[in-house]
């Protein structure tokens, strides 16, 4: 659904014309994977699909929305902010007006549609896009919020974590706040500082869902992190984050293998995502895509935590011609891998996915072509 079709979704729902349209992009992670719980690094971009709300303010202190995506239309009071059950849809707009009042912000009610072409559920953070819309809409209803993107992001965090009960790091938000058109975010987990760096002209990061479930991603996940804090601790380190490589390789033998072998990946990966983005800045895609590839391997073979679903991607994209790298994003087990490939080669890249992935795995992709995009960001209608 484009702009003027929800401004009429909205006119028909509420018998009014909206005042403004909100939107919040999705996101992927183009290198830098099981390092934010090591207070490490990430390199996301904000894709070009997003979240949006097409609104007008009310004279009261009531929110309704109507979710065009799932058919369903909620409200609730501002003074008086319920949860409703478990996985409904409304929690992350609740949530977020929640932590905006609990930081002691002045909210004012509004009307809205919301539809969101980020795939829902796939790793692309729709639940990121969902909230930083909200926060959005919320300041384009006139409540006065005072906050930076960074702060944003951190509130919006703060609803999915303590609201909604999921607890993701701070990635999703930051990026899908701040990210900007043309460029990726460098964002250091640790201080949240961060640094937008350009990304090359030409290229399209080309991401594809597996389709497969994440069946073991959960207690693999805590496993990886508790095998992180041990790797820490016995390197006398704060966080493997605090780990050069040159250090690891020092005291790598002290570590039993399995242990050394996880944290190899965290510290090389780190490595790797400060010369991914000295690459960006000398426009080196060669050099970042052979990053991207690397990344991938020690994700499978050290980390272990890549899929027979996720390397037949990798694996298909790297025999295309004009691909510089792919690897699989995201926590792994399922969910998707991206690949950095040249404009005129995404229709190839494309073709041998739709017809090498069901081959060799049984199951259908999903592809979206993705740009670097802007943040969030509302305008008067
Ligand atoms: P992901 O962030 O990977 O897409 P999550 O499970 O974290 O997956 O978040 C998905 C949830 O976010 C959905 O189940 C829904 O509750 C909410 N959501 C996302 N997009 C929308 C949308 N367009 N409209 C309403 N709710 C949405
Ligand atoms: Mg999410």
């Amino acid at each position: 659904m484009n702009v003027t079709e929800l401004v009429a979704h909205f006119a028909q729902t509420f018998g009014r014309q909206p005042a403004f349209v909100a939107r919040a992009p999705g996101r992927v992670n183009l290198i830098g994977e099981h390092t934010d719980y090591n207070d490490g690094f990430v390199l996301p971009m904000a894709i070009d699909r997003d979240v949006t709300i097409v609104g007008a303010p009310r004279d009261d202190r009531v929110v309704r929305l109507r979710s065009a995506n799932f058919d369903d239309e909620v409200g609730f009071s501002l003074d008086r902010i319920a949860k409703a059950s478990d996985g409904a849809w409304s929690n992350y707009a609740r949530g977020v007006a929640d932590v905006l009042q609990q930081a002691g912000f002045d909210l004012r009610g509004f009307d809205g549609v919301i539809y969101g072409d980020v795939p829902i559920g796939s790793g692309l953070s729709s639940s990121a896009a969902i909230e930083m819309a909200t926060l959005m809409a919320f300041a384009a209803a006139g409540s006065p919020l005072t906050l930076d993107g960074a702060q944003a992001a951190r509130l919006a965090q703060r609803a999915e974590n303590q609201f909604v009960g999921v607890n993701c790091g701070i990635m999703d938000q930051f990026i899908s706040s701040l990210g900007k058109a043309g460029h990726a975010l460098f964002i250091d987990c640790r201080s949240l500082a961060y640094e937008l760096t350009p990304m090359p002209a030409g290229v399209t990061v080309l991401v594809v869902d597996t389709s497969a479930p994440r069946s073991l991603a959960a207690s693999a996940y805590n496993e990886r992190r508790a095998q992180c804090e041990q790797a820490a601790r016995m390197l006398g380190a704060p966080a493997l984050r605090d780990v050069s490589v040159e250090a690891f390789e020092q005291r790598r033998s002290e570590l039993p293998d399995l242990i050394a072998r996880r944290a190899a990946h965290v510290v090389y990966e780190n490595q790797r995502v400060l010369d991914a983005v000295a690459a960006l800045r000398a426009n080196d895609v060669r050099t970042f895509g052979r990053l991207m590839n690397e990344s991938h391997d020690s994700l499978r073979d050290l980390y272990e935590v890549s899929s027979k679903e996720l390397d037949a991607v990798v694996e298909i994209a790297r025999s295309i011609n004009g691909v510089y790298g792919a690897r699989m994003t995201g926590a792994g087990f399922g969910g998707c891998a991206i690949a950095l490939v040249d404009d005129d080669q995404v229709g190839a890249l494309t073709q041998a996915v739709a017809q090498e992935y069901p081959r060799r795995t049984g199951r259908q992709p999903k592809v979206y072509a993705c740009v670097a995009s802007d943040g969030a960001s509302w305008r008067a209608l």
